[in-house]
């Protein structure tokens, strides 16, 4: 069985295709346009996929050494993202399955971050976590706590009641001047600096959910108070500002991941989205993993932030079960996992 993946939900287009749950292209488009914002502008974003998802796909279906009559079915992102870039991708996929007469599967942005760990590198690849496990699933719009049944069975047992995590790095970035995206600027300029210089609030809750937006309120006050005395306040400390709110960022994920390990009692933890990138946060689960003796499926890095070989793969296993899209169905801004 050969999918072909298509994902188009914020800024970046990208079309993939796997064979039997092995990788055989993964192209992914950034959009530079959206840099000089500081951040993602939904209008120039859908236009940039137009421009890129004929070549993208294109390129997919080459490298994978097949043709378009090769593909078995399409699978593509239906939500969650900005509506005018997912209409893009999803319109795309429409008129390849129709011309082509194959099936399409639409896949759920977030599940295919979380399925991500399922794509074999080559046949002889095992590497996968088993079920049940606990996922993390951190990324520029979630910050979710997945206890994951089954390939298509996933329980959200935790979640942001504000802000995402990669939003806290982004919006911290951005207060600081760092660039969008921020999550990876902050990573660099962390590894340099100290952790321990400055110490921001943590938030009070006591389920297994998170919170982010009084992190970065703080962060935004403790400078603005700082950079009155000192005009060269954050310029000077950069490092050690971006080592700080990073550990603490990781200290808040890390809290409810330890619980969420304990409430479930599984075995097999794993990370996804965007924010796993971090180098810091690996750390963190390395260790936490070790001490615990826990088994840790870590994504490399081509998919942790948004790419089409996870919505292939998630593509494969809902062809599986012939669970195949209608052609009149619509893309969904907002949909839950
Ligand atoms: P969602 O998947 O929730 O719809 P998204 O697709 O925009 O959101 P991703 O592409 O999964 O999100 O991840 C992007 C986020 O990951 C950004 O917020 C970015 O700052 C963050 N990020 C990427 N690399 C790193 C890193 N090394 N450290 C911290 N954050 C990072
Ligand atoms: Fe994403």
């Amino acid at each position: 069985v050969r999918i072909l993946g298509i994902e188009s939900s914020c800024d970046d287009t990208s079309a993939a295709v796997i064979e039997d749950g092995v990788i055989k292209s993964n192209i992914v488009a950034s959009q530079a346009v959206h840099e000089k914002y500081g951040g993602v502008v939904p209008e120039l974003a859908s236009r940039a996929h137009q421009q890129h998802i004929v070549p993208v796909v294109d390129t997919a279906i080459k490298e994978a050494g097949m043709k378009p009559e090769d593909i078995s079915a399409v699978a593509f992102t239906r939500g969650p993202g900005l509506l005018g870039s997912l209409l893009v991708g999803t319109s795309f996929a429409k008129g390849f399955a129709l011309s082509m007469n194959i099936p399409m599967v639409e896949v759920n942005h977030l599940q295919a971050h979380v399925l991500a760990h399922f794509i074999k590198a080559d046949e002889h690849d095992h590497n996968q976590p088993r079920f049940p496990f606990l996922c993390l699933l951190v990324s520029g719009g979630h910050s979710q706590l997945v206890l994951v049944h089954d390939y298509l069975n996933m329980e959200i047992i935790g979640t942001t009641i504000d802000d995402a995590a990669g939003e806290a790095f982004d919006k911290c970035a951005k207060i600081m001047d760092l660039g969008y995206p921020g999550g990876p600027v902050i990573d660099k300029l962390a590894k340099q600096g100290n952790a321990d210089a400055f110490k921001f609030n943590k938030p009070k809750i006591d389920n297994l959910d998170y919170s982010f937006s009084g992190l970065k309120t703080s962060f935004l006050y403790f400078l603005r108070d700082r950079m009155k005395e000192n005009p060269e306040f954050i310029n000077q400390n950069k490092l050690d500002l971006s080592a700080s709110i990073q550990r603490t960022i990781i200290e808040i994920l890390m809290d409810k991941f330890h619980k969420a390990v304990q409430q479930t009692g599984v075995k097999e933890v794993a990370v996804a989205g965007g924010v796993s990138a971090n180098s810091g946060l690996r750390i963190a689960l390395e260790q936490y993993a070790k001490e615990e003796q826990l088994g840790l499926f870590v994504p490399k890095f081509s998919y942790t932030t948004d790419n089409a070989a996870m919505i292939a793969i998630t593509g494969y296993y809902k062809y599986h079960q012939k669970l195949f899209a209608p052609q009149d169905i619509t893309p969904q801004a907002r949909m839950g996992l």
